[in-house]
């Protein structure tokens, strides 16, 4: 079994496209760092990860992976406060019960946090990607739309059956 490593938002949930919209209506400019990690740190994540859509049926596939018995799965995400990570696990909960869920804090890096060598990352975040392959590890570009890059590039998890991943 290989180990895979799968983003939250923005891969799992599209946290990203809602609160940059939030952003955009509260006229936060998303260059302005510490603009942005306050707003992240103030936002109700309850009812934003309530209220937003999951990505292609991402739950659903995580459990089709998981049957595979292909892969030991993991969900990898970057939290700007405790708050954020206590919303998210209780809410990944209700879906999967069988899925290791690792939250780590925004100051350091997930290549830091978990080991990443021969491990994959499936995450949207090509900067997360970069650290990770300098580390060893093997990255899965993941766009709701596909986009070229250096990357193995999915736009829907399931994907990740038919790769050839040791090739890789
Ligand atoms: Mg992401």
């Amino acid at each position: 079994m290989k180990n895979l490593y799968i983003d939250f938002d923005g891969v799992i949930s599209d946290t990203i496209e809602v609160t940059y919209e939030m952003m955009k209506n509260q006229k936060i400019d998303r260059t302005d760092v510490p603009a942005v990690r306050e707003f992240y740190q103030n936002l109700d994540w309850v009812s934003l990860l309530e209220t937003t859509p999951l990505i292609n049926d991402s739950m659903e596939k995580i459990k089709k992976l998981h049957d595979s018995e292909k892969f030991d799965i993991a969900i990898l995400t970057h939290v700007n406060s405790q708050k954020e990570a206590v919303a998210k696990i209780k809410y990944i909960r209700k879906f999967l019960k069988k899925i290791t869920i690792i939250p780590v804090p925004k100051e350091v890096s997930k290549t830091e946090t978990v080991c990443a060598e021969d491990s994959i990352l499936v995450d949207d975040y090509k900067g997360n990607l970069a650290e990770w392959e300098k580390a060893g590890g093997i990255g899965v570009r993941f766009s709701k739309i596909k986009k070229e890059s250096k990357y193995i590039d999915i736009s829907d998890l399931e994907e990740l059956l038919a790769l050839s991943i040791d090739k890789c």
